[in-house]
């Protein structure tokens, strides 16, 4: 797939010998990617199945080169999508084909630990695990993580605003920020946020986290931090259906419980995970919550009775505590390596991502298992149940497109069911170019023309991400001709990402 028609070899080659000889003049030359050889391996994201190799790929090693390779881009009117560690789920830092991939992979440092203010100053490449390992002397940690926090950065975290098992009772992204600092799309340098809880003026924090690259480039981040807490445990609860599974979520958080973390994951995922990690999972369930208590031992220990007793009220049919935080760890290896088991079942897979009000769990559960069987593909469930968020992973083969094609119409009818059951199609892993045509269906033409005045009120010339995030009025009139009947979509050969 292309973000833009594929422009003649002749054209492209002379539009990357100019940019090419601009960025030259701006960066050193190790800073500078643009044989095939060299950009290959940023041509796609975690969404594997889309992919473009850019123009050419910078790799600053300091503000001042960020800058400036923004002010050459925007004087050549040339497309930038940034990029983090790459582990985006939509196709956010797909390049485009006539654009320049700007990494912020060298922005690596973590520039001070605040004990006293719980902060933390990094730069956008930063893991987000690093920064856990660099508080962990001074018993404080970054709460938001997202499974693949051993590489994403927090740049990419910004732009998708990422969840994580904490985010439930700890927030997500949004709410573990205090300032982002970076460059317009014409160079310019733009703060969002303070270092303080409230900003003078208009607090325009909240615009540039799960903007998607669309604002700005980030460069450096003030996040807080939040004290380790004493203690932590997790229950393991199996259920005999995934509806009752689903049901027993909401009444956990109807009984006035947040748990540092409650996950749901299906049959098919458990034995998949079960078998790469040997985490101690009950098998024979239809579905397991993993349900997490943190706190001093005795609000630990309260708060484990009482879910207990809301979990077997709910009707789960096996309880088990973990004894030590060995066996925490493990149940929790389990649920962190489920995107990586689906990769050992299946030559691909695509990993959907919908919120839904948490009291319609099994409804959405009981619709997903009907779209497996009328679109002839299995789907793995895994949740982040507390948040009402779904990651359902639809097993295929990219290189049957046949599949491909089933498993986008499969994904594509979750995102819309969520809709219509009161979600979103958004979730965690942001819009991307996954989920463009979801948008047509969950925003009117004039919310998505309020979206696109504000990307221009940052940049003006869009060219920043372009063709991400927000689906022109064009591409929803075509979506919305484009009706499936008996699992057949007319003119199938128009592209609809
Ligand atoms: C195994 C696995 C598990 C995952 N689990 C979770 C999870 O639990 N929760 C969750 O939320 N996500 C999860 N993800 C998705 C992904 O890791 C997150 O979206 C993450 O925030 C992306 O970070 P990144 O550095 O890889 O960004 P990229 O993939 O490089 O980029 C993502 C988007 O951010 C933009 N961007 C990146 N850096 C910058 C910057 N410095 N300035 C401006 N824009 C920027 C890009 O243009 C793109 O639009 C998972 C992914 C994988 C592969």
């Amino acid at each position: 797939m292309t973000l833009v028609p594929s422009p003649a070899a002749s054209e492209l080659a002379a539009r990357r010998a100019e940019v090419v000889t601009a960025l030259r003049a701006v960066l050193p030359v190790h800073a500078l990617l643009w044989h095939d050889a060299d950009t290959t391996p940023y041509e796609c994201d975690g969404l594997t199945a889309y992919r473009q190799r850019p123009l050419a790929v910078a790799l600053p090693d300091t503000e001042a080169q960020v800058a400036a390779v923004l002010r050459t881009c925007h004087a050549l009117g040339v497309p930038v999508v940034a990029r983090g560690a790459g582990t985006g789920l939509s196709g956010g830092a797909m390049p485009h084909a006539l654009g320049v991939t700007l990494s912020l992979a060298r922005f690596n440092r973590i520039l001070g630990v605040d004990p006293l203010a719980c902060t933390a100053v990094v730069q956008a490449g930063v893991r987000n695990l690093a920064i856990s390992e660099e508080a962990a002397p001074f018993g404080l940690y970054y709460a938001p993580d997202p499974s693949s926090q051993i590489a994403c950065t927090i740049g990419g975290n910004i732009a998708e605003n990422s969840g994580g098992v904490h985010c439930l009772k700890y927030g997500l992204t949004l709410h573990n920020v205090l300032q982002v600092r970076g460059f317009t799309a014409a160079g310019e340098p733009i703060t969002f946020g303070s270092l303080a809880l409230d900003a003078p003026g208009l607090d325009v924090l909240p615009l540039v986290i799960g903007s998607e690259g669309m604002l700005a480039v980030i460069t450096e981040v003030t996040v807080k931090l939040v004290p380790k807490p004493r203690l932590a445990r997790c229950l393991m609860a199996s259920f005999p259906t995934v509806e009752a599974a689903g049901e027993a979520v909401a009444a956990v958080i109807a009984a006035g419980i947040i748990p540092a973390g409650l996950e749901l994951m299906d049959k098919p995922m458990t034995a998949a995970v079960e078998d790469f990690v040997h985490a101690g999972y009950d098998l024979d369930a239809a579905a397991i919550l993993l349900c997490e208590s943190d706190g001093t031992p005795d609000e630990v220990a309260e708060e484990i009775e009482r879910m207990s007793a809301v979990l077997r009220a709910a009707g789960a049919n096996r309880l088990e505590v973990s004894q030590d935080e060995a066996q925490r760890l493990r149940f929790w290896s389990g649920r962190k390596n489920a995107f990586p088991a689906s990769g050992r079942i299946s030559p691909d897979y695509m990993c959907m991502d919908s919120t839904i009000p948490r009291k319609r769990l099994a409804d959405i559960l009981r619709a997903i298992a009907e779209m497996e069987q009328k679109y002839g593909l299995r789907c793995c469930n895994v949740f982040h149940a507390g948040d009402g968020n779904l990651h359902p992973l639809i097993l295929f083969d990219a290189n049957d497109p046949d599949q491909l094609h089933r498993c986008e119409q499969f994904g594509a009818e979750i995102l819309e069911t969520s809709v219509a059951l009161g979600g979103t199609v958004t979730g965690e892993h942001g819009v991307g170019v996954e989920k463009l045509n979801s948008m047509c269906v969950q925003f009117s033409a004039e919310e998505r023309e309020q979206m696109f005045a504000i990307k221009r009120a940052f940049d003006e010339r869009e060219l920043l991400n372009p063709g991400k995030v927000i689906p022109t009025l064009h591409r929803c009139a075509e979506y919305g001709r484009l009706t499936v009947r008996r699992g057949l979509l007319p003119f199938p050969e128009l592209e609809r990402f």
